[in-house]
Parts: structure tokens; sequence; C-alpha cells
């Protein structure tokens, strides 16, 4: 065996198997090694993303035809974080809370509050003018 090979994984320890190149045992120990590697502003930019892929992901689900409206509770219960959206954009409907391509108005329908789901269109891409935006718009 070369004598500069790595023979210990670099971050549990564990003599390594297979590869001569590898320096980690699994998948598990190379995310940890490269984690510990992260800025905290790096680390916190992935956990966001990871929040607004999941948000994604539950209005994509919620939404297949391009249009749909479901009950708030629906978007509670997939534990959908609105603090996080890519955008928003401003309609007669009300405020489109963007994600990524896909966004959700918050809407009422009679005492029911309801999430009016739609996939993103071109004319949604108009840059805001946020000088221009009242506070609680
Ligand atoms: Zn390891």
């Amino acid at each position: 065996m070369d004598s500069f090979a790595i023979t210990h994984c670099i971050e549990c320890g564990k003599p390594l198997v297979g590869r001569k190149d590898k320096k980690f045992c699994d998948t598990e120990c190379r995310a940890a090694h490269h984690n510990k590697n992260k800025s905290p502003g790096e680390l916190e930019i992935q956990h966001i993303q990871a929040i607004l892929r999941h948000n994604r992901k539950i209005l994509k689900t919620l939404c297949p035809q391009g249009k749909a409206t479901v009950r708030r509770e629906l978007l509670n219960h997939l534990r959908y974080d609105y603090r996080y959206f890519t955008g928003t954009y401003k309609s007669a409907v009300g405020t489109y809370y963007l994600c990524y391509d896909y966004g959700f108005a918050p809407i009422m329908e009679g005492n029911k509050q309801k999430a009016l789901i739609i996939l993103r269109q071109e004319y949604m891409d108009k840059p805001p003018d946020p000088w221009t935006l009242k506070p609680g718009q």
C-alpha cells in the first residue's frame, strides 16, 4: 500500500476499506466533516435553502395542475415554514408568497383560511420597487 494513502476515516478514525483515495468511511462522515469546515453563515444559508426546498415540495405536491386551493391547516400539518419565500407578487387576490416556481396567496373562503397555490407565471417576474412598498404591504 502507498505509504501516503489515508488508511483511516478523517472524521471518525475507522479503518477504510476500498478505494485508495478514500478519505471517509461513509457519506455521513463526509457530510459531518464538510459541515465542520463551513462558516456559521454558510450553514445558515444551507439550512434556509433546505426549508425553501421543503416549502416548494409541499406547494408542488398540492398543486399538480398549476392552480389549487387548500386549507391552511394542510400547509401547517405538512410543516410549511411561512418565514421563508423567494419573492412576493401582489395581485387583486392579495400577496403571493413565491417559493421558486410555485407560490401561494393567503385567502379567505367564508370564515376559512385557505391558500391559493399557483405555478409562478412570467409576468410575476417584474421586479418590485422596495422603496415604494408601504409597511405591511
Ligand atoms: Zn468515518
